[in-house]
């Protein structure tokens, strides 16, 4: 995995014994993306695919090293390419770190990401695989944060990769256009932990932030119901809310929820 100097959204490779790669999420700068491309072609690897695991514009991004390979996703909506420039200029607007990053490292166009039809999984029944030719690799598709939210589990590896959810950094950030953002969160958390003793994860990799152990898979996991919880409440002393942005992402969810 590799950390972007935006967000410290992080990009993942999936990698098989003989090089087949899949890469999730490359971003975000256009240097950081065709760094990631550069180090798969220095390492013999073969990219044949790559994984959004939700339409937000920095896990869309295309460039040098992933450019013409099919992208793919989850099912549900997905915001479109105009919604992205629209989304994207407007936190640049209201982040001038962001900002700085990124008027300094331009990023390419997004990519036209589809949906992926779902395979059953042989061995895990209810369960959903990604049909590709690599190592074997789980899907959990919700709609916590996103509606076309789609966690990865690396099977034999026992990894998580679980897109904008499970953050060091960031409390759940729902999607608000969603009926029901803090019950469609709730629901998407419950399905990662389920797949977490399913597959028998033991290590966690958030869209932004850092890695963790099991150990820390399950203090985030109590972390974000209890945020959840607080949200309802009305307050909350998450250490998350120490970053001003994020305390600030918090402030609008109360504001929407108690509206
Ligand atoms: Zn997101």
């Amino acid at each position: 995995m590799a950390t972007s100097a935006v967000y410290a959204t992080t990009s993942s490779l999936v990698v098989g014994d003989d090089g087949t790669t899949l890469v999730v999420d490359p971003g975000v700068t256009a240097g950081e993306v065709a760094g990631l491309g550069a180090a798969v072609v220095r390492r013999g690897w073969r990219p044949v695919a790559v994984w959004s695991t939700h339409g937000h514009w920095d896990h869309v991004l295309d460039g040098h090293g992933v450019r013409g390979l099919p992208r793919w996703r989850a099912g549900g909506p997905v915001a479109h390419e105009s919604r992205w420039v629209e989304e994207r200029s407007r936190e640049r607007d209201d982040d001038a770190a962001l900002a700085a990053v990124l008027a300094a490292h331009p990023q390419d166009a997004p990519a036209d990401v589809v949906p992926v039809p779902p395979v059953p999984f042989p061995h895990a029944p209810g369960t959903d695989r990604l049909d590709w030719p690599g190592p074997e690799v789980a899907v959990v598709p919700h709609a916590a944060h996103a509606p076309d939210h789609g966690a990865l589990v690396v099977v034999h590896a026992g990894v998580l990769l679980c897109g904008d959810m499970l953050s060091d950094r960031e409390v759940p950030l729902l999607d608000d256009a969603s009926a029901d953002p803090v019950g469609d969160y709730r629901d998407g958390l419950e399905l990662l932990a389920a797949a977490v003793e399913q597959f028998g994860v033991s290590v966690v990799v958030p869209g932004h932030g850092s890695p963790g152990d099991r150990d820390e898979l399950d203090r985030r996991l109590d972390a974000d119901r209890t945020y959840l919880d607080d949200l309802v409440t009305g307050r909350s002393d998450d250490p998350r809310l120490a970053d001003p942005w994020v305390a600030d992402a918090h402030a609008a969810q109360l504001a929407a929820l108690h509206r």
